[in-house]
C-alpha cells in the first residue's frame, strides 16, 4: 500500500544536508506564497523506496523569480538561469544544488521535434500532462502547510502498485518517440511492463515510424539505456522492434545475454558499452550516420562494420593479427558478436600480446636506413613471432640477420 504522503520517505530515504534544503524552501515558499512541488523521478522513486540521486522542484508560477528570493532570504547562490525555460539551479551553503523548474505546458507542432513551451506558470495540473508516463507525473507539495502531500492527477499511484508504464494521451510516442526507448529503460529497471493500451500506442507508432525527428533525445536515453548492461533491456529492444525508431532492419539474431557475457570478460577495456550493445544492431553505414555520435564513437562503429562487411577467414596469423590491430575492444566485439569469426577471440586472448621487441634503433645500428623498409622488417619479425619461430629478442635480432644476408 503506498502512502498518501511522502513525508515519512523524504524522512527515511534523502540525506540529511538534501532535507534541510527541502525545508528552507518549503519555508521560504510558505511564506511568499509560491506553491512547491517535487515532480518526477523523485518522487516515483522515494515512493519505490529507490535512492535518488538528484533532486528538481517545479515551483507552480516563475521558478526565477523564487529562486531569486531564496537567494536573499537565505545562504545560496543561483548558478545558472535559463530564461525560455524560466529555469534556475541554485547552490546552498552546504553545497547541495537543486534545479527549479517553473510549471509549464508544452506542444509540439513538429512531430518527433524537441516541443514548443506554450506556457511557464500554469497550474500544476496542466505541467504534469506534459510527461511521459503516469508513473513520471506524481507531485508531492513541499510547502509546510502540505509538506509531502502526495498530488496524483494522472493515475501514477495505482500504476506504480501494479508495475505499470502507462502514458499519458494517445499521440504520446508520436509526439515524442524518445520515450518508447524510456519505457524501455523504466521496464528493465524497475520491472514494469507497458499496459495494454500503451503498448499498442508503441505498436503503432514503429509500424509507421517517423525519421524526421530530433535524435538527440532518442541517443541519451539508448545510452542510458543499454549502459544498464542489462541482456533484457537488448532482446526487449529487439522483440518489440524498439529498433525501428532508428533503423529499418536490425540485425535479431543475438541475445542480450551474449553481449552481457563477452563484455564482462573484457569490461575494464570497454569505455563505451552502451555502444557494443546498439552496434550489433546496425547492419549498414546509414545506421551509423543517423545519429550524431561523437568522431570516437563513429569511428568505433564505422570499423565494426567495416569489418563485418569483410569478415576474412584465414588460418594465416599475421593477417589475423593484421586484420585486428588498432581497432578497439568495442569493435572488436561487435564484430564477434556478429560474424562468430573466432579469430576475433584468437587476436584478444592471444595474438595481441605478441610484440615485437626490436626497435628502430636497432636498425639503423645493423646498419639499415630509416624508411618504408623499417615497417617491412618489423612486420616479417612479427610474423616470425607469431608463427613461433622467435621467441626473444636476441633471436629477432638473428632472424634480421638473416635478412641482411638474403
Ligand atoms: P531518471 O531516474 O532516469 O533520472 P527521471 O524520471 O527522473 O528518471 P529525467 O530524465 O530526469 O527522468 O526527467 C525528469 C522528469 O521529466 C521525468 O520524471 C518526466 O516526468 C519528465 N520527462 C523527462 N523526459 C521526458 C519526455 N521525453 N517526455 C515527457 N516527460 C519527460
Ligand atoms: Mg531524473
Amino acid at each position: 500500500m503506498q502512502p498518501l504522503n511522502l513525508k515519512d520517505k523524504i524522512e527515511k530515504i534523502l540525506p540529511s544536508e538534501t532535507k534541510k534544503v527541502i525545508y528552507e524552501c518549503a519555508k521560504i515558499a510558505h511564506l511568499k506564497d509560491y506553491r512547491i512541488f517535487l515532480v518526477g523521478g523523485v518522487v516515483r522513486d522515494l515512493l519505490l523506496d529507490r535512492n535518488v540521486f538528484d533532486i528538481d522542484i517545479t515551483v507552480q508560477g516563475d521558478a526565477i523569480e523564487f529562486c531569486k528570493l531564496l537567494q536573499t532570504e537565505t545562504e545560496c547562490s543561483i548558478i545558472q538561469i535559463q530564461e525560455d525555460l524560466k529555469t534556475a539551479k541554485v547552490r546552498f551553503e552546504n553545497n547541495v544544488t537543486i534545479d527549479f523548474a517553473s510549471t509549464r505546458q508544452e506542444e509540439y507542432p513538429q512531430k518527433g521535434h524537441l516541443p514548443v513551451v506554450t506556457k511557464t506558470g500554469c497550474v500544476l495540473s496542466r505541467d504534469v500532462k506534459r510527461r511521459d508516463f503516469t508513473i513520471n507525473a506524481i507531485a508531492a507539495a513541499l510547502n509546510s502547510d502540505s509538506y509531502g502531500r502526495i498530488i496524483d492527477y494522472a493515475g501514477g499511484i495505482e500504476d506504480l502498485k501494479n508495475k505499470t508504464l502507462r502514458v499519458l494521451h494517445e499521440k504520446s510516442f508520436i509526439d515524442d518517440p524518445s520515450r518508447i526507448i524510456r519505457g524501455l529503460k523504466f521496464s528493465v529497471r524497475l520491472g514494469f511492463e507497458l499496459d495494454k493500451k500503451t503498448k499498442q500506442l508503441q505498436d503503432n507508432y514503429l509500424n509507421a515510424p517517423n525519421r524526421d525527428l530530433s535524435r538527440m533525445r532518442i541517443k541519451s536515453e539508448l545510452q542510458q539505456t543499454f549502459e544498464l548492461n542489462s541482456p533484457a533491456a537488448f532482446d526487449r529492444c529487439v522483440a518489440q522492434k524498439i529498433y525501428k525508431i532508428f533503423t529499418e532492419d536490425a540485425n535479431k539474431n543475438i541475445k542480450g545475454q551474449e553481449i552481457f557475457d563477452i563484455s564482462a570478460k573484457y569490461k575494464t577495456e570497454i569505455k563505451h558499452l552502451w555502444l557494443v550493445y546498439l552496434g550489433v544492431l546496425f547492419t549498414c553505414k546509414e545506421d551509423a550516420e543517423f545519429f550524431n555520435f561523437e568522431k570516437n564513437e563513429k569511428r568505433l562503429l564505422i570499423d565494426a562494420l567495416d569489418m563485418i562487411a569483410e569478415n576474412p577467414r584465414t588460418d594465416d596469423l599475421f593477417k589475423v593479427y593484421k586484420f585486428f590491430e588498432n581497432k578497439c575492444i568495442e569493435s572488436i566485439l561487435i564484430f564477434y558478436l556478429v560474424t562468430k569469426n573466432e579469430n576475433a577471440m584468437l587476436f584478444l586472448e592471444k595474438l595481441r600480446k605478441f610484440r615485437v621487441e626490436t626497435t628502430g634503433e636497432d636498425l639503423i645500428n645493423m646498419d639499415f636506413l630509416p624508411g618504408a623498409q623499417f615497417s617491412e622488417i618489423f612486420d616479417l619479425v612479427l610474423k616470425e613471432r607469431l608463427e613461433g619461430r622467435v621467441s626473444n629478442k636476441r633471436e629477432e635480432i638473428d632472424f634480421i640477420k638473416t635478412l641482411k644476408n638474403s
